[in-house]
């Protein structure tokens, strides 16, 4: 595969997005850009500098001053904002809760949309979120729009979860995601939609294995194209 395309794949919260995106940029030898990771990384520097969510002025002050960078590691990507090591901690109950409220701000999204589109403006991008293909990249030769039943989505966070050492709940994780999708969904800027010419899959009861090659295979078509 020489043409090096964008893939967009959006959809609901712990849909599969993430895992599904990390692989293929791995099998692609393709840059992933994780775009939840940005607006949890503003919403955990709002909680350690006591910023309320609603406070886009204050939020606007912390993302201007936010040196975020995602460093690839044998056991992952990890994500640093100005030198400090937060993955962990962007995963954690406060900062989930938190987000929905964080990213449904017009100039925050303005701000990390121009940051996402200078990350992807050479092509060879995976990027997952939730407007990628209705408004970060448009032109993506590739949208996916991943969805699963919320039993099976809240299932995959609460093992997540608990593989992480995060203590968790199944009905408050179930809860969570339903008032996460029913905000990213409802909110006035950019909400989550399928965007017109986007595929979609409904993973519940798929592997990531399917996924991925029903994904391939989809890219394979765009790339002979
Ligand atoms: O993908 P993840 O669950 O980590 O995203 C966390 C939150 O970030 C979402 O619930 C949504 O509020 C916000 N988000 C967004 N636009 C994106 C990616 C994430 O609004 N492109």
């Amino acid at each position: 595969m020489n043409k090096k395309i964008s893939i967009a794949i959006d959809g609901p919260a712990s849909a599969g997005k993430s895992t599904v995106a990390k692989i293929l940029a791995k099998n692609l030898n393709y840059i992933y850009c994780d775009t939840g990771a940005m607006y949890r990384s503003l919403t955990y520097l709002a909680l350690k500098n006591h910023c309320s969510f609603e406070d886009e002025a204050g939020l606007l002050i912390l993302l201007n001053k936010m040196h975020l960078e995602f460093v690839p590691t044998l056991s992952g990507q990890l994500v640093y904002a100005n030198g400090e090591n937060i993955s962990l901690a962007i995963r954690q109950p406060d900062v989930t809760k938190g987000v929905s409220a964080v990213s449904a701000h017009r100039l925050i999204r303005e701000k990390f949309v121009i940051r996402q589109q200078e990350i992807a403006k050479s092509g060879g991008i995976v990027m997952d979120g939730r407007d990628i293909g209705t408004k970060v990249l448009p032109n993506a030769e590739v949208k996916i729009f991943l969805v699963a039943s919320v039993e099976e989505r809240a299932q995959r966070r609460y093992r997540e979860n608990l593989a992480q050492g995060i203590a968790a709940d199944f009905e408050t994780l179930k809860q969570e995601i339903e008032k996460r999708d029913f905000m990213d969904s409802t909110r006035k800027e950019s909400p989550l939609t399928q965007a017109a010419d986007a595929v979609m899959l409904d993973t519940t009861g798929m592997t990531i294995e399917d996924v991925v090659k029903k994904i391939t295979k989809i890219v394979q078509e765009k790339v002979k194209s």
